[in-house]
């Protein structure tokens, strides 16, 4: 299907379709059990979720607590740097805990508590989604299992105190490699084990039928508040949209607004050390047709047709694949999916710096990179990159690896 054939302007009412699939991607591939549970889930999402009551709710968090809005800024000195360009950030690095993630855990943590469940569960890798559901349970009251790899929680000792001081218990996975698979793996056995009680919230748009859509509309205040915004502070549109692609969801959140405009799509995926399998992680470029954790998609395989073993600097961004509705429009060419690698996200990472007093986190400076690029091959015109998260957490890997520029 290409992208005139599909009516922009109901898209959120026919994408997905009521078994969760974005043209042939999405679904929910999983045991049988598991899908009772994921129906349930996708019942309450749509009677709950759509209510005046659990949406003012979640409105007032919104502004009570995360400190939504979160403005946009013009970058005055990059894009003089850059030429004739404007470039905006939208600042989703002011959000509380300083990045996008809040955004669907509180969204996640409400539903929990409207169902009557009274744990959530997760797992995380570098652990970010971790700390940002340990901070919606803690809100809520709610228990919080977050499962980590062995290997994972010595390499990640800040976010572990974090999640800790949060209230959140952090269950260590000792098995096969003792990282994200494995937690993985034993988060969905635990939830399997209890789900009358809890509910599994995943991290990104990813996963079975109906994350990948609940995650999509839990961000789409991004983009909403975003066309808005920009609109005001320039009476126009943008001429291009930008942001990196992990999972994808910062991505969907902000693209979610401009679907409908005539406004270019730019989702950027990680590069890494270079084209050869197992150097970087760019799904959407690289991958093909796959199901891997409960969906389909397009995915980066190993010989054996299992998730290739994956690298990008940026640990947000390190993920065999991305959600269904990326599969989708990158299909269907409404989303244009390119690549930066390392080095020119480091570079980008010290100019935003530099230039504007913002840290990016390195899977945000990832967009910045390419929107660098971009507007120096446009030339003219305008450019909102979605600043998905600050750059505290990375500070010190960066110095220690690359030094101060
Ligand atoms: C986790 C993370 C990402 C990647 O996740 P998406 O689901 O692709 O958005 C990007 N930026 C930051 C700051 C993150 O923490």
């Amino acid at each position: 299907m290409k992208f005139n054939e599909i009516e922009f302007d109901t898209y959120f009412k026919n994408y997905p379709d009521k078994n969760g699939y974005f043209g042939k991607y999405g679904g929910a591939y999983v045991p049988d059990n598991l899908k009772k549970a994921m129906d349930e889930i996708t019942e309450a999402y749509f009677t709950i979720c759509k209510s005046s009551k659990f949406i003012s709710e979640l409105r007032r968090i919104r502004r009570e607590f995360q400190g939504r809005p979160t403005p946009i800024s013009y970058l005055e000195r990059l894009s003089a740097k850059v030429g004739n360009v404007q470039l905006y950030v939208k600042r989703e690095d002011l959000n509380h805990t300083g990045a996008h993630k809040l955004n669907h855990c509180m969204g996640e943590a409400l539903l929990a508590k409207y169902m009557g469940k009274k744990k959530i569960i997760a797992e995380t890798g570098a652990g970010q989604h971790g700390v940002a559901l340990a901070t919606a349970a803690a809100y809520f009251g709610l228990e919080c299992d977050i499962y980590m790899g062995a290997v994972d929680i010595k390499k990640q000792a800040p976010n572990v105190a974090r999640m800790k001081i949060l209230g959140a218990n952090v269950v260590e996975v000792t098995d096969g490699l003792q990282t994200l698979k494995e937690a993985v793996d034993a988060a969905f056995a635990a939830y399997l084990n209890d789900y009358q009680n809890t509910i599994y919230c995943i991290g990104s748009v990813v996963g079975p039928h109906p994350f990948p859509m609940m995650v999509r509309d839990f961000q789409s205040v991004v983009g909403i508040e975003a066309r808005e915004q920009f609109l005001e502070m320039t009476g126009e549109l943008p001429d291009a949209v930008v942001a990196c692609v992990g999972g994808g969801s910062n991505a969907m959140g902000l693209f979610s607004g401009f679907l409908n405009d005539p406004v270019e799509i730019y989702g950027v995926e990680p590069l890494g050390r270079g084209e050869k399998l197992g150097d970087h992680a760019a799904s959407l470029t690289y991958g093909s047709e796959g199901v891997m954790h409960g969906f389909n998609s397009i995915m980066l395989k190993d010989a054996n047709g299992d998730p290739a073993p994956v690298y990008s600097v940026a640990s947000g961004l390190d993920y065999p694949s991305s959600g269904p509705e990326h599969a989708f429009l990158r299909d269907c060419g409404r989303v244009k999916y390119d690549v930066v690698n390392d080095e020119e996200t480091i570079d980008a990472f010290f100019t935003l710096s530099k230039l504007e007093g913002i840290i990016p986190a390195i899977e945000s400076s990832h967009a910045v990179a390419y929107a660098m690029k971009l507007g120096q091959k446009m030339g003219k015109g305008s450019i909102l990159i979605n600043l998905s998260g600050r750059g505290d957490k990375d500070m010190d890997y960066v110095i220690e690896k690359y030094g101060i520029r």
